[in-house]
């Protein structure tokens, strides 16, 4: 595989901006060696810059659902555009993604549409904040919502504790404010309930675990969150960025059939445009601005072509059985893959979202159970991979996303590569 052209603009992309990225993840620390700089993309493929060919499972990381530069999408987009950029002014796409995105979503009367995940965090833990009047928020070891200071914070051992940063530059005394406490763990939650319940404003989750592995809880798990915020008048927020739209038309909540108070969406909801979105309750959503004393604006919030490409996506995925393709697809590659795996792993599967566990033991529920092996192994596992054209996400930790444009011909493709990777790494 030659990448000459890749390395040559890594090169000079490392002296302009930080690790030569603009996100972290793409640098490929995690597995080493140079990362591959995208020329085009098509369907559910991509060519480099220096013309290699390879079937790409990480889709921008998750908002890719109808693969690459999808007809329609594109259309709308295009479309949209030739009338303006943006406006900074209301416009009826956004009227029209609002409505879908209601109808679709559990709970979720009213919503409000910003640029990214990370924003659609900031700003549902301000709300939960404001309408509760209490400080303290509750989150999970191994749930990332984003880079909002409040968030990024990470459990000590053991019982429930105050975060601690795992950033440079947040505030200890805003950390201090974030109790957190491991997923799976009934016991460990009530405890974390019976200590800071009351002064809880809300606890967060990602009720599909995608950030660190797949960490697919049970529902019971869930549950008990639900339960215990209601007791303690804590709002619970569902952080869909990574599942919402993706798991099935109406996200994790429908899926387990638990509706939160509050969530939060990004990725598929803006189908490759910057788009995030939190949303629920009406009485709680009231106390944005301008209605209530919360504050949050954006200057490109639910601008038309943004909301052409959600709204194009989310169109796509309901007329065509989006979801119910993404399952089959879903399925028929974990049983692809399976026979290679015995004995080395597993590939964890929810719809289309999946995760190569290389360690032979039963996949974790929690972070503090990942084998630190596993990481070590996907390295290897990763360049077998790449040179055989298949282009898995640059870290242990990252699951994978699977498009409506991945064919069945395609899949059966990739688990030949795979099987054969592993055969050679493993
Ligand atoms: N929440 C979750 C669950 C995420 O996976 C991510 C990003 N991967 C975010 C929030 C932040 O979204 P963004 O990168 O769009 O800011």
């Amino acid at each position: 595989m030659r990448l000459v052209n890749s390395e040559a603009l890594y090169r000079k992309a490392c002296e302009l901006m930080p690790g030569g990225v603009n996100s972290p993840v793409r640098a490929f620390r995690a597995v080493g060696g140079t990362p591959i700089f995208y020329r085009e993309a098509a369907g559910s493929s991509f060519t480099d810059v220096d013309g290699n060919t390879y079937l790409d499972f990480v889709m921008s990381w998750g908002p890719l659902i109808l693969g690459h530069a999808q007809a329609r999408v594109v259309a709308a987009v295009q479309e949209a555009a030739s009338r303006g950029l943006s406006y900074g002014a209301p416009c009826e796409a956004e009227v029209a993604l609002a409505e879908k995105v209601t109808r679709l979503y559990p709970g979720c009367e009213m919503v409000r549409f910003v640029s990214s995940g990370t924003e659609a965090v900031m700003a549902a833990v301000r709300l939960a904040r404001g309408f509760t009047g209490r400080e303290r928020i509750l989150k999970f070891e191994g749930c990332y919502h984003g880079h909002g200071d409040a968030l990024l914070v990470k459990a000590g051992s053991g019982l429930a504790t105050f975060g601690t940063p795992s950033s440079a530059g947040v505030p200890a005394a805003l950390a201090a404010l974030t109790v957190v406490v491991p997923l799976d763990d009934e016991q460990a939650l009530e405890r974390a309930f019976a200590s800071y319940g009351r002064e809880l404003a809300c606890a967060i989750v990602e009720p599909v675990p995608a950030n660190a592995g797949l960490l697919l809880q049970r529902r019971e798990f869930l549950a008990k969150l639900a339960t215990l915020c209601k007791e303690h008048g804590v709002l619970l927020i569902f952080d869909e960025v990574i599942s919402g739209f993706r798991v099935g038309p109406g996200g994790a909540a429908a899926l387990y059939g638990i509706t939160p108070d509050l969530a939060t969406f990004g990725k598929v909801i803006g189908g490759g445009m910057p788009v995030g979105a939190y949303g629920g309750r009406r009485e709680i959503m009231e106390q944005v601005a301008p209605l209530g004393p919360v504050y949050q604006a954006g200057t490109l919030s639910g601008n038309p072509v943004a909301m052409a490409a959600g709204l194009a996506t989310l169109e796509v995925l309901e007329e065509t059985g989006g979801w119910q393709l993404l399952e089959e697809r879903g399925a028929a590659f974990a049983e692809a893959v399976a026979p290679a795996l015995a004995g080395r792993g597993s590939l964890v599967r929810l719809g289309s979202i999946f995760w190569f566990y290389l360690d032979p033991r039963e996949p974790p529920r929690r972070y503090d159970a990942l084998a630190p092996q596993a990481a070590e192994r996907y390295r290897a596992f990763h360049r077998a991979l790449l040179e055989r054209g298949v282009y898995l996400a640059p870290s242990a930790y990252e699951v994978g996303f699977l498009s409506t444009a991945h064919s069945e011909q395609e899949l059966e493709r990739a688990a030949a590569a795979i099987a054969a990777a592993l055969e050679e790494v493993l």
